[in-house]
């Protein structure tokens, strides 16, 4: 039994059943405090793990929107869950070639992963949420696979799913029709759009999920690069579940900001350029050619990463939409 699981066992036995939403944060919040869960030796592997790439292509498209708006000195950049800070170190490259030195501000809960954010990209502020940014100056961000890492709820027939006891070992206490909400992820949207329409600026919200509503269990859990159960070995695996971008993109209108897309990933890694990109670092290194070609195809064809991931982009009114979408 993980150390977790005799805590949640516990916890049932004193409090009875606990929800979905409750199980799901504390098994993350574990998790992702006690562990560097990305890369081949760790659990997934992300788009930027990939290839340098994907940073490039985000980087490229935040500063063209801070061109086209007219180049304000005092905007920053901002990541939500920034991992190993690898998106933030190849995204800032690009950004400082288009001329523009940002202040760096991620927010991040883990301190495992602040430690090898620190290392990529030493200039960097911490946060442990969106309200502690900076509450002036436009702002650049980008957040890829953080939103599907923020806790759910599930409601079958209406009435709250949640984990409970039986024999011993973790239960569902009731199957059926599930449908799923996420007052964390609607809280998290919120605060960021409202900065973003009272600051101005632009994120680039990027995830697995789909572009309309509609009913269905997609809590899952990976260790180790494979699917296993949700409740098996808790806070030892990865728990995501898919967002609702059209649910994200209601909660950005509401909050005052403007809205673009969603696109699939891979349509949008190729409009703003991917396979030029990929043309480029391979005549550069040939011997790293056929690797290259692999990771672009991994981050863009449909049956990889291309169409279940999606880009949704929020902006300021008075800010440009971000191309591509
Ligand atoms: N964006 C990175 C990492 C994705 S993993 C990449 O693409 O490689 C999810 C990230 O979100 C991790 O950095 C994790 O520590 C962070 N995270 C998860 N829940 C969080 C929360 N509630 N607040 C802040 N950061 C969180």
């Amino acid at each position: 039994m993980t150390p977790l699981e005799r805590a949640l066992h516990d916890r049932i036995r004193a409090e009875g059943p606990i929800t979905v939403e409750a199980y799901m944060e504390t098994c993350n919040s574990y998790y992702y405090a006690t562990r560097d869960p990305l890369g081949a030796a760790g659990d997934f592997t992300t788009a930027p793990e990939i290839s340098q790439m994907f940073g490039e292509i985000v980087g490229a498209a935040l500063a063209d929107c801070w061109q086209r708006a007219g180049k304000p000195e005092d905007a920053m950049y901002v990541e939500l869950g920034p991992g190993r800070g690898t998106l933030a170190r190849d995204a800032l490259r690009v950004i400082t070639r288009a001329g523009l030195r940002p202040p760096v501000h991620f927010v991040e809960s883990s301190p495992v992963l602040r430690q090898a954010q620190e290392l990529a990209v030493p200039q960097a502020h911490w946060h442990e949420s969106i309200c502690d940014l900076p509450a002036s100056g436009p702002l650049l961000v980008v957040a890829n696979e953080f939103l599907d890492a923020l806790p759910i709820r599930q409601h079958v027939g209406g009435v709250e799913r949640r984990v409970e006891l039986i024999g011993g070992h973790l239960a569902f206490d009731r199957d059926g029709e599930i449908v799923e909400t996420s007052p964390a992820r609607d809280a998290a949207v919120t605060a960021l759009c409202r900065r973003i329409a009272e600051q101005g600026g632009v994120a680039l919200l990027i995830d697995y999920g789909h572009g309309r509503s509609a009913p269905g269990d997609t809590l899952q859990a990976v260790r180790a690069h494979r699917f296993v159960s949700v409740l098996e070995s808790p806070g030892e695996q990865d728990l995501t579940s898919h967002v609702d971008f059209q649910r994200v993109a209601e909660i950005a209108a509401q909050a005052g900001a403007e809205v673009a897309g969603p696109s699939e990933q891979g349509p949008w890694l190729e409009r703003l350029g991917i396979t030029a990109r990929s043309r480029v670092l391979a005549n550069a290194t040939p011997e790293r050619a056929g690797e290259i070609e692999a990771a672009r195809a991994r981050l863009c064809r449909p049956d990889q990463m291309g169409s279940l991931f999606k880009v949704l982009a929020i902006h300021a009114p008075k800010w440009p939409s971000p191309a591509g979408l």
